[in-house]
């Protein structure tokens, strides 16, 4: 027994002392955004020892030998992007819609992965993946395990639907090959099936719930904008979704199944491209998050317009709601609704994330506000403000950097010179 206690002492000993040993990473940084008093702190160094910022002090503290040193001093340096809506598991093309028929999941997943890389060399170390086939969830765990290069993941695995809603993923298909509208593969109608849908995305790992609660563009189908769930199957699986500690996310265009799902404590409302004021007030009220995904409208307005691009049916819609989306997203911020950020990529391409800045810019929101939304108020959307979003001591070390400076030219978003994530530094220009 005692010889045990001896090696027990021995290792922890031998444990702390390599956890004091391991060197530590000392950034100088010219600029860091202070996101949560938007505040600009000028001669700045973080130091981090493992995934951990320790300390974020004023001026440029000498470098210790045996420690690491990053020079940022001609940079902004910002925490980690974060983005609300996601899906990496596609991204639009012609041949989309017969992918399903012709892509192995293997063939999904590597796809997956690449995707998953342009998004975190563009700066997002942390997304939500709003639906997919469920791949999503392997992916998170391929990243987690470091089989993976990536942003963290929270994944909603599938969508939840109703009969022919959007994203039933049975729409428009033969019969023989589309596979079964079941509550287990996303589709739920009434509120019994409605709990065993989310108790599938729970069962099979998902962290967070997604459904449509109003027509989609991209759907095969007529109506963008319709309600799609009652009000006692969106009572039930958000009661649901909270006894298994997940929040809840709904796709919506139309204002009627967008007012239902703010009633029933909705955590977000993503697009949210016919919000009345009614609404705005409501979400106000409720604390709920709008993710407006401002580069979705603009690409399905723009690639509509291209003949065969997407199906006939989806056409009419792509350009009726692509260009209101932005619009209602700036009536919607001066209303003072809570703004998490998200583009929907997978929808416009993976990787050019950062170009939803300069959309809301447009639409009236300050460069500074932008940046806020896509680390601090998305971390709070995600429950994760105590470990993400801010350059902050006890924060995981998810830090990113702009040469020159954003607030002036929020353009300079595309262009990430430094990623680090975790600790670890996956782009250094
Ligand atoms: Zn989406």
């Amino acid at each position: 027994m005692n010889r045990i206690f001896s090696t027990l002492f021995v290792f922890l000993f031998a444990t702390i002392l390599f956890a004091q040993n391991e060197p530590a990473t000392y950034i100088h940084c010219g600029t860091i955004l202070d996101v949560d008093a938007l505040k600009e702190l000028k001669d700045y160094t973080i130091v981090i020892e493992g995934n951990k910022i320790v300390s974020v002090k004023k001026g440029f503290t000498e470098v210790p030998s045996g420690a690491s040193y990053i020079d940022l001093k001609g940079y902004t340096v910002i925490p980690g992007l974060m983005d609300a809506h996601v899906h990496l598991e596609s991204e639009s093309n012609p041949n989309r819609y017969i992918e399903k028929f012709t892509l192995e999941d293997a063939d999904v997943a590597y796809r997956a992965g690449e995707y998953a890389r342009r998004t975190l060399m563009a700066g997002f170390t942390y997304v939500r993946d709003l639906g997919g086939s469920g791949v999503n969830i392997s992916l998170r765990n391929a990243i987690n395990s470091g089989w993976a290069v990536g942003p963290r993941i929270i994944t909603a695995g599938k969508s939840i639907a109703t009969t022919g809603g959007h994203a039933d993923p049975t729409n428009g298909m033969k019969k023989r090959l589309s596979g079964d509208a079941t509550p287990e593969n996303g589709v739920a109608d009434g509120p019994y099936q409605a709990r065993e849908a989310v108790r599938f995305r729970y069962k099979n790992g998902a962290d967070v719930i997604k459904i449509t609660a109003t027509g989609g563009v991209l759907s095969v189908a007529k109506d963008g904008q319709g309600p799609q769930f009652k009000a006692d199957e969106l009572e039930a699986i958000i009661s649901t979704a909270k006894e298994y500690g997940m929040r809840t996310a709904a796709h919506a265009h139309g204002a009627e199944g967008m007012k239902r799902a703010v009633e029933a404590g909705i955590t977000s409302i993503e697009h949210g491209t016919l919000m009345t004021e009614e609404i705005m007030d409501l979400m106000k009220e409720k604390g709920t998050y709008l993710v407006p995904t401002l580069s979705a409208g603009k690409y399905v307005a723009e690639k509509a317009k291209i003949e065969g691009f997407y199906p006939a049916v989806i056409v009419p819609k792509a350009l009726a709601i692509g260009p209101k989306i932005q619009d209602t997203f700036g009536k919607a911020y001066k209303r003072g609704v809570k703004i998490a950020f998200g583009t929907d990529a997978g929808v416009s391409p993976h990787g050019d994330n950062a170009k939803e800045f300069a959309y809301m810019v447009e639409a009236g929101m300050p460069a500074f506000e932008a940046i806020q939304s896509a680390t601090l108020t998305t971390a709070q959307l995600f429950g994760v403000e105590e470990e993400v979003g801010q350059i902050k001591e006890g924060l995981y070390a998810d830090i990113v950097a702009i040469e020159g400076d954003p607030l002036q030219n929020i353009e300079l978003m595309n262009n990430v010179k430094f990623v680090m994530k975790d600790g670890k530094v996956y782009k250094s220009e």
